[in-house]
Order: C-alpha cells, then structure tokens, then sequence
C-alpha cells in the first residue's frame, strides 16, 4: 500500500521553480548567453535593425543569401530576406522536405510610436512630431521618457538614408510631454486608457528659432535644416519615410540577484534570438530547419513582410521545387513552434490571472495551447497529439517547462503568429518566455527562462 505522499507524487503535476535545481555552473552559462540576447536588444530595437543583427549573426555561422536556382544540399545554410524586415533561416536537412521541416518563427517587430506622414509642425515656438502609435500600447507609459528615432527616408531618386539617433553616450533624445501633477486636475479624472490620448503623443524635438525674426515657424524650420544637413532631406521627404521612435535606454540586469532583465522590445526578441542563436548552431539536421523572424506581428501579421502573407510558403516552396518535392506535402508534414511570450503573474496584479494556468517567471519555457478572446476566437488551438509531443521532447531533453494562458477567462486576450502557420497545414503551438509589464517602454523577463527557451529551440530544430 502506497503513502499518500508517494501517490501524491506519483500522480499529481508538480512544477518546481527551475532555479532551485539550477547548479552555478548552469547559471553561469545563463548569463553568459544572457549577455548575447541582451547585446541584439540594443542592436536592434525595431524590424529593421533587428533584421540586419540576426542576419549579421547568421552570416558568421555560414549562412549566405539565397540563390534562385543554386542546387541546395543537406547542411547548406542560406537566408531569404524580405525588404530588409522579416528573415527566414533555413539549414536544408538530410531527408527532403516532404517529409516535413521543423520551423521556428518568431517577431521582430515590437510596439512604439511611428511618425506619421507629414509629422513635423512648431506650436508655442517649440517644434514637434505628430505620431501613430503602433501596437497595443497603454499610451501614458510613453510621456516623460526619453525617446531615440530609428527608421529610414526613402527618396524619390531611390536612395534611402538610415536613421538611428538617441542611442549613443552623448546623442540627443526626444519626448513625449506631460502635464505636471499640480494643473492635472481635469486629466486626472479621465479613465487611465483616455489618460494620454493617441493625438497627445506630440514629440518635442526643438526649441531653437532659426535666427530670423520676420518669418513664422522659425523654430521648425531651424529643425529642418538641421535635417537637411545631417540627412539630406526637405519635409516632403517624410512622405515616404518610416520612423520610429522607441525608448531611448539600454538593456540591463534587473534586480540584486540580476537574475532578470529589464528592456524595450523583449516581446518577441526573446524568442527570436533563442531562435536564430539555436539555429547557428545546427550542423545537418535530420529534417529541414527553418527559423522566420517576422514583422507585422503587433498590428495584426498583414502586409508583405508579416506571416499572414505568403512568405513563409514561399520560402517553403522554393526549397521544394530545388529536390522536386510537393511544397504543400512539405507543408502538411511539418512541424512549428510558434515562439512567442506570455503574460507571467504579476505578484501586484494577480486577479487578472488563474492560479493554476498563468505562467510564472523562473519556471521555464511557456507552452500556450491556445491564445485568442472569449470563447477561443482568433487562435490556432494546437492538437493534443502535437503538444504531447513537444512535451515529450522537453522532458526528454530535461528542459524546464510550464504551461500558460494570457490571462483569466474572459478578462481579455491577444493573438501570436501561431494560426497563420497553421492555417497552412503546418502542426504549431505557441511556446516561449513569461514576461512582466508585456508591451510597456521597459519589460522584465528572467534569464533563466530566455536559456530553457534557447535549449527548446535547438531541441527542437537539431
Ligand atoms: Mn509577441
Ligand atoms: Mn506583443
């Protein structure tokens, strides 16, 4: 006859605090890695920087870009990129892809404020950006921090000038005002979501009036000389620009310990770079593997370079058609882990979470079954099948793992890239790093989860 104690442990699901059994020579490996991650975040704040670092990286492992026609065979490693934003990395493996390709994808996109078109005017002899915030953003966390400016103008003669200002020791930074605390008395009676609304996010970006004192607007047009010395460009050029203006600070270790970190963007870097660095790391793998980092994500996956377009499917097409393969057998025998963050309990905020299905920091990667709003709208609900499967694979490979699910019930939701693979025929579930304050100027993750998720993918795709 079996205690209950030995029963208990027997047949109840019991999960430990990964850092409890974690051995100082396995954390410092953690950190180690950590340094890595936390050198791609500040390289690479927005898609397209992101875009350029992964490739950077790649390219030092021995990928090389995709060539039309090339004759690729097992343990070749090329990259297809899309407009400079959005990246597939593939490793072609030994079997041919029909019998599937185990594909990680990930985004690198990540919520901040976007110039619009004709952005720059001068009001009360101060000289500003108007914007549209892009993503899902709770707009009062961006007043009163510093800002840089990252993007491109694209010029009618075809040349395109990069931008990235607000980040080196001794560059100027911008932000967005707001009121002092003594004349808020009517904002402070707005609802929290109304508390900055989307046309108060104004950039400040001068003061100085061009020395002149007969014409109006001197202030702006002091401005855009300045932009027209450094970047060579007048104000119709912001027509056909992208800038983004995300928070100006570096990545850094948080807490005593220093067992977390604290950044702009970890959501969905945090998950691509544990993808893009397993995948460097692959020699010739049994099966085809694959890692996309994508763009769009936060607004939705539409438009060219997000996975709601025919990218992904291409990418696959063309590996197919070089060993005369069928790209939608390919597609049907293949398997994804759609690697995205989760919401982690916030010890401040737990009422927005259920004990037994929220995810928690230090527990390991996150598997999320499914994600969506009310009754499971908008999410691609991974099949037990595939889930027991990547569960046996963790196990097996004595990774730390959790499961999650974005909040209670009916509170709220969101979306990943998850069912847009799947509605290809691709087997996907959602699996990645627990993060606190998810899409606020400044995000917290734990390190040790970021290292469980990076030995998940190399699992995964090996
Ligand atoms: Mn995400
Ligand atoms: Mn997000």
């Amino acid at each position: 006859m079996k205690s209950a104690e030995e029963l208990k442990k027997e047949l109840f699901l019991d999960r430990k605090n990964g850092l409890l059994s974690c051995e100082d020579e396995k954390w410092a490996k953690i950190t180690d890695y950590c340094e890595g991650y936390k050198k791609f975040l500040d390289d690479g704040k927005t898609e397209r920087e992101a875009a350029k670092a992964a490739i950077a990286i790649a390219e030092k492992a021995g990928f090389l870009p995709f060539e039309e026609g090339k004759n690729y065979k097992a343990g070749d490693k090329y990259y297809v990129n899309n407009r400079g934003k959005s990246v597939a990395f593939v490793v072609v493996g030994k079997s041919t892809v029909d019998n599937g390709i185990n594909i990680s994808a990930a985004h690198i996109d990540s919520p901040r404020l976007d110039l619009k078109p004709n952005p720059l005017y001068e009001d009360a002899e101060l000289s500003l950006f108007k914007t549209h915030y892009y993503g899902g953003i709770k707009k009062y966390q961006w007043t009163a921090t510093p800002l840089s400016l990252h993007g491109v103008f694209a010029k009618k003669d075809g040349t395109v000038v990069d931008v990235n200002i607000g980040e080196e020791q001794g560059d100027p930074c911008f932000v967005v005002t707001d009121l002092l605390p003594h004349l808020a008395q009517e904002q402070s009676k707005r609802t929290l979501a109304d508390g900055i609304r989307g046309e108060e996010l104004n950039i400040l970006i001068g003061s100085k009036p061009f020395k002149d004192d007969k014409a109006s607007e001197l202030v702006k047009l002091n401005i855009m000389a300045i932009l027209n010395e450094k970047y060579g460009v007048t104000e119709e050029d912001f027509l056909s620009a992208e800038l983004e203006c995300v928070p100006a600070f570096k990545s850094c270790d948080l807490g005593f310990d220093r067992s977390m970190i604290g950044a702009y963007g970890h959501d969905d870097r945090v998950c691509a770079y544990p993808a893009l660095t397993a995948i460097c790391e692959i020699q010739t793998p049994e099966k085809t593997a694959m890692v996309i980092l994508a763009d769009k994500e936060e607004i939705g996956s539409d438009g060219n370079t997000g996975l709601n377009s025919a990218f992904l499917k291409y990418v696959v097409r063309d590996i197919a058609e070089i060993q005369g393969k069928d790209y939608t057998v390919a597609l049907r025998n293949s398997k994804c882990l759609s690697a995205d963050v989760n919401a982690a309990l916030d010890p401040t905020f737990k009422d927005v979470s259920e004990p037994k299905n929220a995810c928690k920091l230090n527990y390991g990667a996150v598997i999320t079954k499914y994600t969506g709003a009310r009754g499971k709208s908008g999410t691609s609900d991974a099949s037990a099948e595939y889930v027991a499967q990547i569960r046996g694979m963790l196990d097996k490979a004595g990774i730390t793992w959790q499961t999650g699910e974005l909040g209670r019930v009916d509170l709220g939701g969101g979306g990943t890239v998850a069912m847009y693979i799947a509605n290809l025929g691709v087997d996907v579930v959602d699996l990645g790093v627990p993060v606190l304050s998810m899409h606020a100027p400044f995000e917290t993750v734990s390190k040790f989860d970021v290292y469980e998720t990076y030995r998940t993918m190399l699992e995964f795709l090996k």
